[in-house]
């Protein structure tokens, strides 16, 4: 049957102290008990349904955790304070000194620079590969390799992850697979698809306002008991959980994030089918000439369009910087980083987002230096926005 992530959402009955249909808001970083047994319980994790503290676990925050466990389809999750709270901590749990991991050559820059000059103060090396050559995902793997990791549509190169096929390779060697679908939410379930671990920044679609950061760790219910053990716990001891008032407000945006995607998706096609009408080098995974096309095509379950990312290549960064500045006088969106919000964002990868990942390797993995990469925004009416955008490249003689 397909799994429809919206009505797994729409279906939670989750609603306030007093019949609020919005859950009441936890406003406490601790939590009272009427016997002393019952704390120490709380703290043995032999109570169900108590809170101790906030940093552990909050209402507020159980609320989102349901919420986004429905919409991955899995047995629970945690929320963080960012996106690299969420990636940081499911790492942590899984590594120990001296471990190793192979991953995408392609994440999100900060994910890139974790993994390249923050683990290796532990002794955990990465081997970094193009994921999308399954045989050199096999190859990297050695005897302490404990986790594949990857995006499912990855940052900013756009490349699809065969997520069955890596997870077929994780399982066959006994290690996991954590994948990062914060581009894809809705689109792709990866732990549907055999991930067993799906991390998000929740900052990007998921929230889709740009007024906090936050994460989240989904997995079955053991890694996350995992996480929140209060003696090995890295989400416990490390402590990057999110505001629950926060929780709360990111909540009540899932509920329209069905609708946000399907925009998002409906406005980068139309985008990327005129960008290439004009001759530009754009790189779309709804592109029927996609690399990766098909693979994205054969993991959606739903019909949420192919998302809202977009890159074109400006061959150099003086051309790249020129064209955001004028798109962003014309009114097209804002010269920012980020994504997934409701106006369209621009930025030049290799001079922010992937700016830690060496410029040689830049080239190596075929990033132009005047790679613009979009966020597409909710507009109205997007061939109003094309028409902005094709007059800067006239205007700026970049076609
Ligand atoms: N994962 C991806 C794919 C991202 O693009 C980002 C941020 O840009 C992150 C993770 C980090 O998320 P946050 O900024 O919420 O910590």
């Amino acid at each position: 049957m397909k799994f429809d992530p919206a009505s797994k959402i729409q279906d939670l009955l989750q609603f306030g102290e007093y019949g609020d249909v919005n859950p009441s808001i936890t406003d406490s970083a601790t939590y009272t008990f009427m016997q002393a047994k019952s704390m120490a319980d709380t703290f043995d994790g032999t109570a169900e349904g108590c809170f101790l503290y906030s940093r552990h676990w909050n209402p507020s925050n159980k609320y989102l955790a349901d919420a986004l466990a429905a919409m991955e389809g899995t047995e629970a999750a945690w929320v963080t304070g960012s996106g690299m709270g969420a990636i940081t901590s499911a790492i942590l749990q899984l590594c120990n000194a001296g471990d190793h991991i192979v991953s995408s050559i392609t994440t999100y820059g900060g994910t890139f620079a974790f993994m390249q000059n923050y683990l290796t103060k532990f002794n955990i090396e990465t081997t970094f590969v193009d994921i999308t050559n399954l045989e050199s995902v096999k190859a990297a793997i050695k005897p302490n390799t404990k986790l594949i990791y990857t995006e499912t549509m990855t940052n900013p190169m756009l490349q699809i992850s065969d997520i069955p096929a890596l997870a077929d390779i994780a399982d066959a060697n006994n290690i996991k697979l954590v994948v990062d679908n914060t581009f894809t939410p809705m689109i792709v379930a990866p732990s549907l698809l055999g991930a067993h671990i799906v991390v998000h920044s929740m900052t990007k679609f998921i929230n889709g306002k740009n007024d906090c950061l936050a994460g989240v760790i989904c997995a079955d219910s053991e890694f996350i008991n995992s996480l929140c053990d209060v003696n090995n716990g890295t989400a416990m001891l490390l402590g990057p959980v999110l505001d629950p008032l926060r929780s709360s407000s990111i909540l009540k945006n899932m509920h329209t994030l069905h609708l946000r995607m399907r925009q998002h998706s409906k406005n980068a096609m139309y985008l990327a089918q005129e960008f290439k009408k004009i001759g530009v080098n754009v790189n779309y995974p709804g592109l029927p000439e996609h690399k990766g096309h098909n693979t994205l095509k054969s993991i959606m379950h739903s019909d949420f369009g192919f998302g809202g990312m977009i890159a074109i290549d400006m061959v150099t960064a003086e051309r790249a910087s020129a064209f955001m500045e004028m798109m962003e006088t014309e009114g097209v969106g804002y010269l920012a980083v980020s994504l997934g919000y409701f106006k369209t964002l621009f930025s030049n990868s290799g001079k922010s987002t992937s700016s830690e990942v060496p410029e040689d390797l830049q080239r190596e993995m075929g990033m132009s230096e005047g790679l613009v990469r979009f966020s597409v925004g909710l507009d109205n009416d997007i061939e109003r926005t094309f028409d902005k955008i094709h007059h800067c490249l006239k205007v700026l003689e970049l076609l």
